[in-house]
């Protein structure tokens, strides 16, 4: 079975490629590096030993994308290629909706020309928007409240359409919570640009001195310390829930939306105390304001993932404190080609 997996050189995408491999899949790449490295991709090769046939292109580029599907004869698609940062979407909007939203209605198009009506899709938690109670449950209601979350929302709103309008197709949607580690070796890990936007690389910079103290988001908010909580998954569980969800459309399900998290909230104080633990001495803070658009508590009900495909995070908050904390040791500037 071969996979195409674009966005593949990324974050999450890395991650998964080495649990395709060593599930006996093949995979091909495409990824344009606009927000990764090759050597992510080396790295992949590296660990898992096996080869991935890399394309270096956009998504959008429906030419390049006929050649991919020419070249190989792909059983289903995992798209994890876009745009993430929703400070920089709200800044740059046009940008979003164009390369989230045009990008995945070329891959489909180019799908459904060569036959290929498999596909996973990333989504997010923050499909949610502010839930009115926890855990979530996939039937929550839906709502954005930034041009990012427009595209995830929008996307899966295509998805359903797409799907109402030929069930041969088989989706998966999964609804990521908060990916945070990095495989074992230390080799693959999340390698932001700039500052980070996110708590947990945030705070693997300042325990190794490249940031001088975490900044809290606020401490009042109604949670048990004040301090906002949510479902931090391993990202080599959230990996191993893409096998299991490519697994199941071979199954020929029809739609399926998923949670892909815990079910166990932290708070950000929480997080910088697991940190310490890890690092073996204490990580500093200081508690500022909140960060507008943040929202108080967020975690899921992973039963349905459990019940439906099988998937259930198996590793823990330690596990993850010392996979991101062993990245960030041995890669301080990230990766460096
Ligand atoms: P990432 O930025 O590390 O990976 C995305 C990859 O896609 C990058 O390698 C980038 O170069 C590539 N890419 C972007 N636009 C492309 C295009 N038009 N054509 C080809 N390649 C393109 O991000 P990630 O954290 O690995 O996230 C993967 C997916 O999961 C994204 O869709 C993201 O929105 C979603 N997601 C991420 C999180 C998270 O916290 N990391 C949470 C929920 C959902
Ligand atoms: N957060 C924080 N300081 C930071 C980054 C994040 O206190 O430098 C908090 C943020 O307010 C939220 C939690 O950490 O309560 C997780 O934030 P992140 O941006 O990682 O994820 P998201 O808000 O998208 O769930």
């Amino acid at each position: 079975m071969k996979i195409l997996v674009t966005g593949g050189a990324g974050y999450i995408g890395s991650h998964t490629m080495i649990k395709l491999l060593e599930n006996g899949y093949e995979v091909v790449c495409v990824d344009d590096l606009s927000n990764s490295k090759m050597i992510a991709v080396k790295k992949v090769e590296e660990i898992s030993g096996k080869k991935v046939d890399f394309y270096k292109a956009d998504i959008r580029d429906r030419e390049a994308l006929r050649k991919v599907f020419t070249e190989h004869k792909i059983d289903s698609v995992i798209n994890f290629a876009g745009y993430k940062a929703v400070g920089e979407s709200c800044a740059k909007p046009i940008e979003y909706y164009d390369n989230n939203i045009y990008g995945i209605l070329v891959l489909i198009e180019v799908m459904r020309e060569f036959g290929v009506k498999n596909l996973v899709f990333s989504s997010s938690a923050t499909v949610y928007g502010n839930p009115h109670k926890v855990p979530i449950t996939e039937d929550f209601p839906l709502s954005t409240s930034n041009p990012y979350g427009s595209t995830k929302l929008f996307i899966e709103y295509i998805l359903k359409d797409l799907y109402k309008s030929d069930n041969e197709f088989n989706i998966s949607i999964l609804r990521y919570f908060n990916p945070i580690g990095a495989h074992p070796s230390g080799k693959i890990g999340e390698d932001p640009n700039g500052i980070p936007n996110n708590l947990c690389p945030y705070i693997t910079k300042v325990c190794v001195g490249k940031l001088p103290f975490v900044n809290i988001f606020g401490d009042d908010y109604p949670t048990p310390d004040g301090t906002g909580v949510r479902d931090y998954i391993h990202v080599e569980d959230l990996a191993e829930g893409h096998v299991l969800a490519v697994k199941k459309l071979e199954e020929k399900p029809g739609l399926f939306i998923v949670n892909l998290g815990t079910g166990v909230g932290y708070s950000v104080l929480e997080m910088v105390n697991a940190f310490s633990k890890a690092l073996g001495k204490e990580v500093p803070y200081k508690i500022g304001p909140r960060r507008p658009g943040d929202i108080p508590m967020c975690y899921a009900d992973p039963s349905f993932a459990e019940e439906f495909i099988g998937f259930k995070a198996k590793r823990t908050l330690d596990d993850m404190c010392r996979d991101a904390l062993n990245w960030q040791l041995n890669n301080p500037d990230g990766y460096v080609e």
